[in-house]
């Protein structure tokens, strides 16, 4: 079936912080409305996953206007060990329905040794690991990465994150992004602590990037589900699942929390793409 792309300005990307749920169902979060289900639209990199359409009701919002969110189960990916063209199916779509304010969820190791399961990390950086090529969404477009997540996302997420109970709670930090589907090696994870890295997960990257490239704020929250390699020695993930259970409406109503309640924000997340200029332009047509 296509769907005609509505004009949206606000986009959730699920992840694994929600998998274990039944995001919109179960969050029970007055004012946040399901209008639509299966929305399955066409893009040059392939069709997409169904997306759903919220309405956050004025009465929950900072401009007291209702705003429409466009949401995606896991990362828009079409099966769950390998994306399948998601990411680029779902920037594309949240490119032509002109949004402007993306948060996404996940969870992941916590590489750094202070981190336990069940902590909240909000992070201001990223590396990446993983190294494989992106498609260029828009053309003659380039981008700097300097601060990549948006401050005035990251603080309401913050907030909201607080406000569902969660204590240890980091607006701050740097996430390793590996290639996966499976988990790095102690060796990897070694190589990430000597990098700085605070936790490691596989779907920051391209996210991250292509909300930049379509000119878009981000703004991501990830909670410590295990353990990286190698840092307890006698750790067996008993807790995993259990986690994934208890956080997933806590997590999709932190998410549509912080859009409702983001306002004008003083960041500089759209200066940061740039136009190619037309003599190197040319260069790269030849
Ligand atoms: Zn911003």
């Amino acid at each position: 079936m296509k769907n005609k792309i509505p004009n949206v300005k606000y986009a959730y990307i699920g992840g694994s912080g929600t998998w274990a749920g039944n995001f919109p169902y179960d969050i029970n979060m007055e004012g946040a409305e399901l209008l639509e289900d299966n929305l399955v639209f066409d893009t040059p990199y392939g069709k997409t996953v169904p997306f759903k359409l919220i309405k956050l009701h004025k009465d929950i919002t900072a401009d007291h206007e209702d705003r429409l969110v466009l949401t995606v189960d896991f990362h828009g990916w079409h099966s769950p060990d390998e994306p399948s063209g998601g990411p680029e199916q779902i920037f594309w779509t949240f490119m032509e329905a002109g949004v402007k304010n993306i948060v996404v969820e996940g969870s992941g190791g916590g590489v750094n040794q202070l981190l336990d399961p069940g902590d909240i990390i909000i992070p201001t950086d990223f590396i990446d690991f993983k190294k494989v090529p992106t498609t260029p969404l828009v053309a003659n477009k380039i981008v700097r990465m300097l601060n990549p997540t948006c401050p005035g996302l990251r603080k309401e997420i913050e907030k909201a994150a607080y406000k569902e109970g969660f204590t240890r709670v980091f607006n701050r930090g740097v996430y390793g992004c590996s290639q996966g589907p499976r988990f790095e090696s102690a060796s990897e994870i070694r190589m990430m602590q000597n990098a700085l890295v605070d936790i490691a997960g596989i779907t920051l990257v391209p996210e991250i990037y292509y909300a930049r490239l379509i000119g878009a704020c981000l703004g991501s929250l990830y909670i410590i589900s295990n353990y990286a390699e190698g840092l307890i020695s006698d750790w067996r993930g008993e807790s995993i699942f259990d986690i994934y259970k208890d956080c997933a409406p806590k997590i999709g109503r932190i998410m549509l929390s912080s859009l409702a309640n983001v306002g004008k924000v003083d960041c500089h997340c759209a200066e940061y793409v740039t136009e190619v200029d037309n003599k190197v332009k040319a260069k790269w047509e030849k």
